[in-house]
């Protein structure tokens, strides 16, 4: 291991321990972190983990070291953190993911960032594929008493898990990836119902994220600060953030 990635473990990046890990669905896997430093964290719905998914693994890349997991859910009176990880991609995140045992150690740092619970609105639209559904799943339990429509879509029904509390709240289509023409009418209708101040989340597949973001901001006038957007993945690009 170098030395920059001993300065990581060390200095910059928190330890934890896997004490769970369990199948979800066809390709998703819960992860749950156990950390004594998790009791202190000022925590937010809507923050996110960089995990070093590759630290001590000397043939991977800087840039293959670490991805991206929104936190699921907390439990702050025991110290740990549930994840849930879409292994679609492939990619060394899948990997790691599919391959991580209960025991193992991991590093991690803290983002918070502002694609966070903001119960300011009246009305919500929650909008993402199945890499952001955990995601939108912490923020939806952070907005009790607000009116939330939502469109979750995935290649693949059987997918699709229950949130932390065993309800499915939102609405589930089985679409391929970047199905903008078939997004994009449901979003128009949707819209139309909302009451009040309104706010949307969208989240996971860069290529939707970028098409909603103009359509609301051009079509619709909304403000920048009603449109809550973060790209997880992109079809050209590795491990986003
Ligand atoms: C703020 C943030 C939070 C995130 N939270 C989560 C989370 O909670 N759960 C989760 O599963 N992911 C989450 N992601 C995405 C995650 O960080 C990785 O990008 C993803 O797991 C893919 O990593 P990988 O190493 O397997 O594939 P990569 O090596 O990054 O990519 C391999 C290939 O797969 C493609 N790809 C990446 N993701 C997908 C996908 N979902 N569907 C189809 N193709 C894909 C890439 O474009 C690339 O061509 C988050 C990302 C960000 C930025």
């Amino acid at each position: 291991m170098g030395l920059v990635e001993n300065i990581l473990k060390k200095i910059v990046l928190q330890n934890a321990i896997i004490t769970m890990k369990e199948k979800l669905s066809e390709s998703v896997y819960k992860i749950r972190l156990q950390s004594e430093s998790i009791k202190k964290t000022q925590f937010t719905p809507g923050y996110f983990l960089r995990l070093g998914i590759g630290i001590g693994n000397d043939e991977l890349t800087i840039k293959d070291k670490v991805r991206s997991y929104s936190v699921w859910d907390i439990n702050q009176t025991e110290g740990y953190i549930d994840l849930a990880i879409a292994t679609d991609s492939n990619g060394i995140g899948a990997i790691w993911t599919k391959d991580c045992k209960v025991g193992d150690d991991v590093y991690f740092k803290w983002k918070k960032g502002n694609f966070i619970v903001d119960d300011s609105a009246d009305s919500y639209l929650m909008i993402g594929d199945l890499s952001a559904l955990s995601h939108l799943y912490i923020l939806n339990r952070g907005l009790l008493d607000k009116q939330v429509d939502s469109l979750v879509y995935h290649h693949n029904q059987n997918d699709f898990f229950d949130d932390i509390n065993g309800k499915k709240p939102f609405n589930y289509y089985q679409f391929e990836e970047n199905a903008i023409d078939k997004i994009l009418p449901i979003v128009k209708q949707m819209e139309t119902k909302m009451k009040g101040e309104k706010m949307v989340y969208i989240a996971g597949d860069s290529r939707v994220c970028l098409v909603l973001n103009h359509y609301l901001r051009r079509e619709l006038k909304w403000n920048t600060n009603q449109i809550k957007t973060k790209p997880f993945w992109n079809p050209d690009k590795k491990g986003l953030e």
